[in-house]
């Protein structure tokens, strides 16, 4: 064993495998067969047994001549919360219309859905459901306005395909119905060109 490596625990084999963040600066474990090594956090396919190796930190990993996984960077700092909080609003910008659940936004993001759900909220105020669902309210009042695209087409398109429940969320955001919501900006964008 080369200097720095430690013998693989049964504790650590199980950070690997559940992919435990709070395990994350303890060790960092290697991978023979690909040559790359990573924090225990990473999403990363699960390597076989026989062939991780564990070290203390990221500078022997790199001395043993592995080089650091492009998903998780061992070698970098840990994002800052709010770094990090702006990879994922800026990731639910792009993916609204898509199907989003916490897990998915936490695989995607690399941390647990808990401390996903959790540092999102200390720094937007809001869960990040919330802000997913205000994207899409959002991006369907402008559908409202400037198309004619019939209400439950509009409901699909932002990602939420149910369409009683698109009505029910976007009267609990606006005050008022789809329907009500185009005809009152219709009407005033139409004034407005007189
Ligand atoms: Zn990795």
């Amino acid at each position: 064993m080369t200097n720095g490596e430690q013998k693989l625990s049964e504790e650590q084999w199980q950070a690997i495998l559940n992919n435990d963040v709070s395990c994350d600066g303890e060790f960092f474990y290697a991978v023979k067969t690909t040559g790359i090594f990573c924090r225990p956090s990473c999403k990363s396919r699960l390597p076989k047994q026989e062939h991780v190796r564990i070290f203390e930190n990221a500078q022997e990993a790199l001395s043993a001549q592995y080089r650091p996984c492009k998903r998780c960077k061992p070698t970098g700092e840990r994002l800052p919360d709010k770094e990090w909080v702006s990879v994922i609003t800026e990731y639910i910008e792009h993916n609204f219309t898509e199907p989003l659940t916490l897990e998915i936004l936490a695989e995607t993001c690399h941390g647990s859905p808990y401390h996903l759900h959790r540092t999102f909220k200390n720094i937007m105020e809001k869960t990040p459901l919330d802000y997913i669902q205000q994207k899409r309210i959002e991006k369907a009042s402008e559908y409202l306005v400037h198309t004619n695209m019939a209400v439950t087409d509009i409901a699909r398109k932002v990602g939420i395909p149910n369409t009683p429940y698109f009505t029910t969320l976007f009267k609990k955001r606006t005050g008022c119905t789809p329907t009500q919501y185009r005809q009152q900006h219709q009407q005033e964008a139409s004034n407005a060109i007189q």
